[in-house]
């Protein structure tokens, strides 16, 4: 058995420094009290996305004194919590967090604040936002004019594009794949596709697919030799070949990456959660491998249906679906050898998708540790990287092993997305500027 995926690292965010420098906040409306501006002193280790669902208490737990917001142009939001009524109501300050221009550390500035309204025993502060690129914020609680003390629960972003929920897909080819030693040629990948995209993506509509091959970038090309067995992580040093996103003539596509193989063991392939973009550079990117390499050096090669399942699994990952139950290595998150991860994320939240308590017990897929870097905030973002199989553990018994975001390859199953499912997927392709 072979795990799926879960480079639901938030690698991309990384990238953020250079469109935080480009990016012009242009919100209007500002409520705030411009005496009081209250900066976060948390250490932002958490964040929240539009439409999650998960539990996310520790994000509940930390809104008061910084929580990262992931948010996208022009989109509506709602910042929501559980009032309390033993003290008044907090006000929410947010500020952009981001690379100053000498890239020598991140920084904030105040973009605004909001009183909220009382909906249902909730807080609800709703914000629009002119960003001229995907942008992170930060979130304080004031009350009078020290942070809210007040407890925070049920915390929830929930937001709303302002995009089409159509797309066009870029198919990217890189090296030899399609070639006379693999199983199948471009043009039934691509008519495989087509149809599960056609069956199982249906709350949005794909128009059109594409298929560039990477020795044809006009500017990149060079890198990208037609003959080449490209392992991605190994040839190159980005997993997610996130330069050939942004496809020049293809622009704001949905860009999946098909490779030889993914250099990682039992990997199928690769996405960014909740933040992808679909416009060029980190976090642009899916990336799929046509074999899958073994523990002992071998390799494997995939038929179409075994490809086309991790793609449509990655790019529910894309569109911000969690796996229906979470895995260890999911919700491990490793920083200077302390554990940040929020273990009330094991499962997704949605009420249409059931989730396996047995494979969270199971230890199924345990984490190497990442070590690499030494700046912070990459290591907080980071995901570990995933190194496991499913092992002796029986995915049979699951009642969610038929579910497009269950966690590992089950052999012989049609799979489906849940309504609620579908739901999130158009919403944060409306997100997504495109
Ligand atoms: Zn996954």
């Amino acid at each position: 058995m072979q795990i799926f995926c879960k480079k639901i690292s938030l690698f991309l965010l990384l990238g953020f420094c250079a469109v935080f420098s480009l990016a012009l906040c242009a919100c209007a409306d500002d409520e705030d009290d411009p005496e009081i501006v209250l900066y976060p002193d948390g250490e932002l280790r958490y964040w929240l996305f539009p439409n999650d669902m998960a539990k996310n208490d520790s994000a509940s737990a930390n809104l008061a004194h910084g929580v990262v917001l992931d948010v996208h142009p022009k989109a509506n939001y709602q910042l929501s919590f559980d009032a309390d009524s033993t003290i008044g109501a907090p006000r929410l300050h947010l500020f952009r967090y981001f690379m100053d221009k000498q890239q020598r550390g991140y920084r904030m500035s105040p973009v605004r604040a909001l009183d909220p309204q009382v909906v249902d025993g909730r807080y609800v502060y709703t914000f629009t936002c002119e960003e001229n690129e995907e942008a992170l914020w930060v979130t304080s609680l004031e009350y009078h004019g020290v942070y809210y003390p007040g407890t925070v629960s049920r915390v929830r972003l929930a937001g709303e594009g302002a995009f089409s929920d159509h797309m066009k897909v870029n198919l990217i080819v890189v090296g030899d794949v399609g070639n006379d030693q693999y199983d199948f040629t471009i043009e039934e990948f691509v008519t495989v596709l087509r149809d599960e995209f056609r069956r199982s993506y249906t709350s949005v509509t794909v128009d059109t697919i594409y298929v560039n091959h990477a020795e044809n970038h006009p500017t990149l090309g060079h890198k990208y030799p037609a003959k080449i067995l490209w392992v991605a992580g190994k040839t190159s040093e980005d997993e997610m070949l996130s330069e050939l996103g942004g496809w020049p003539g293809v622009e704001n596509a949905l860009d999946i990456v098909l490779a030889h193989s993914i250099k990682d063991v039992g990997i199928l392939g690769y996405s960014d959660l909740f933040s992808g973009n679909m416009g060029g550079g980190s976090g642009s990117t899916v990336i799929l491998g046509a074999y899958v390499n073994a523990a002992d050096g071998s390799e494997e090669a995939q038929p179409i249906k075994a490809i086309v399942e991790t793609a449509l699994h990655e790019i529910g990952h894309f569109f911000g679906l969690r796996h229906t139950t979470a895995t260890r290595n999911d919700l491990r998150r490793v920083v200077n050898g302390f554990d940040y991860g929020d273990y009330s994320n094991i499962e997704d939240g949605l009420e249409d998708t059931p989730y396996c308590s047995d494979l969270l017990k199971s230890g199924l897929l345990k984490s190497q540790e990442s070590t690499e870097s030494d700046i912070r905030i990459k290591n907080f973002w980071k995901q570990t990287l995933p190194l496991g199989r499913a092992g002796s553990f029986n995915v049979e018994s699951c009642p969610d092993n038929g579910n497009y975001m269950f966690p590992t390859v089950v052999d012989d199953r049609d799979l489906v997305f849940s309504e609620q499912q579908l739901e999130i997927i158009r919403k944060t392709l409306m997100i997504y500027p495109h």
